[in-house]
């Protein structure tokens, strides 16, 4: 019984410690004492706004099957929108995924949750697959040698900084083993995912590999059939490619990821 209660105090102080972690990494350094009635904030989609930590019907769903939400609006940061409101958003959806318990083995597996990272108002959103060892340890998505090869392309090969962008990931917690992401997992990490995108309205996401691919357009295709076009996502133009980790297993595929990168720079008017 005390036994029991040290364990479960332990977790707790574990979740609490990973949530401000996910804050202070998300920009917060004051937290408000809390309101009986909190705040509206215009910028939060208010059918999102509701999320709970605990496992919907709709998450549930196999990756794919669910609908996603259906006002996305694609203008870019409204006039006067202060730019605060989108990295709140996102900054308390990070905490609210700090304390997630959805998936029983990445909850046990993970240091911390990975959220993601960049501009709130990115016209260009990198999407991958889960976090590796060093994003595991360090709470950022694309830091280890797969995130260097993805530095690479965003700087020197579209020269634009990793900072004007947005990176984030199907799954927000390391699976053990660096495997892919269970079918399950997706889809209980999909409304993450959904209130990113939402909050942050990229008119363009590059799909890296084929999990993040399959995942965001609902298809079991593979990647080398989906690369090398443009799809649809809610209004949002979608390319994918092979990811950075197959990459630098391969590095052939270099030239098809170029290819793929040339065409989402066109498609965003930075073309040659
Ligand atoms: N691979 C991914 O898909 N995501 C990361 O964040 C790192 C490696």
């Amino acid at each position: 019984m005390t036994q029991k209660k040290q364990v479960s105090s332990g977790r707790v102080a574990r979740i609490v410690a990973q949530q401000l972690e996910s804050l202070q990494r998300a920009g917060v350094t004051h937290l408000r004492k809390p309101q009986a009635t909190p705040p509206a904030r215009a910028s939060v989609p208010h059918q999102l706004g509701g999320l709970s930590s605990a496992g919907s019907a709709a998450s549930a769903a196999p990756a794919g099957s669910r609908t996603s939400p259906k006002t996305v609006h694609r203008e870019s940061p409204k006039e006067g929108e202060p730019t605060e409101n989108r990295a709140e958003a996102l900054a308390t959806m990070a905490g609210k995924v700090a304390q997630c318990v959805r998936c029983e083995e990445l909850v046990r597996s993970r240091t911390q949750t990975v959220f993601g990272v960049g501009n709130p108002h990115a016209r260009l959103a990198f999407m991958g697959e889960a976090p590796g060892e060093d994003e595991d340890r360090q709470g950022i998505p694309f830091v280890g040698r797969a995130g260097q090869l993805l530095t690479d392309i965003i700087v020197k090969g579209m020269q634009m900084r990793r900072e004007d962008v947005y990176i984030l990931n199907t799954v927000k917690c390391r699976p053990l083993g660096n495997r892919a992401p269970t079918p399950e997992e997706a889809a209980n990490c999909r409304e993450y995912l959904d209130f990113q995108l939402e909050v942050i309205r990229p008119a363009f996401i590059c799909c890296l590999g084929a999990v993040a691919s399959q995942n965001l357009l609902g298809t079991s295709a593979s990647i080398g059939s989906l690369r090398g076009r443009v799809h649809l996502f809610q209004g949002i133009k979608v390319v994918c490619t092979y990811h950075p980790a197959y990459v630098l297993r391969y590095p052939p595929a270099k030239r098809q990821v170029w290819d793929d990168i040339q065409l989402l720079m066109k498609e965003m008017g930075r073309g040659k």
